[in-house]
């Protein structure tokens, strides 16, 4: 699948869905560039398969509340979808969610990362989130809401 093509397909299956604040190029942004490996060369993210985008709106759903929380804010996105390749190479664990385009890295202007796992802590659904604390982003999954064991917590902020 092209760039293109990812971004009419998913865009549509967002618009059926009211979802406004995502950009199919913010869930995966094909194209960009991964870290070099020294043995391998280039590798570019590779959009996701289409079976996938269902995870992904799950998890649009649950970063409009985050938009929307406290204050409402932007939701910026570090990190969402990541190939397989995509993942390896920045170091990401082997079943990371991130490849079922139902995990996110984000940051919420205005609050801390600390701030946005609390906000995240009190979702309705948060029995089936995992929760990742880092100094400078918050990892949010759904892993719950796809057959996957939850809750999940790690980290600290500090
Ligand atoms: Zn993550």
């Amino acid at each position: 699948m092209t760039k293109d093509e990812w971004v009419e397909m998913c865009g549509k299956a967002l618009a059926v869905e009211d979802i406004e604040n995502f950009h199919p190029l913010e869930i995966a942004d094909i194209g960009r560039k991964a870290p070099d490996a020294q043995l391998y060369g280039d590798h570019r993210l590779v959009a996701p398969s289409f079976h996938l985008v269902p995870n992904a709106i799950k998890l649009c759903h649950v970063l409009c509340d985050l938009r929307e929380a406290v204050k409402t804010t932007p939701v910026l996105v570090n990190s969402w979808y990541r190939d397989i390749i995509y993942n390896h190479r920045i170091g990401g664990v082997s079943r990371s969610m991130h490849l079922t385009c139902g995990a996110a890295d984000v940051t919420k202007p205005g609050f801390t990362p600390s701030e946005v796992a609390d906000i995240l802590e009190h979702h309705p659904d948060s029995g089936k989130f995992g929760i990742g604390r880092y100094k400078t982003f918050t990892h949010i999954d759904i892993r719950g809401m796809i057959g996957r064991s939850s809750p999940a917590r790690w980290g600290s902020n500090a």
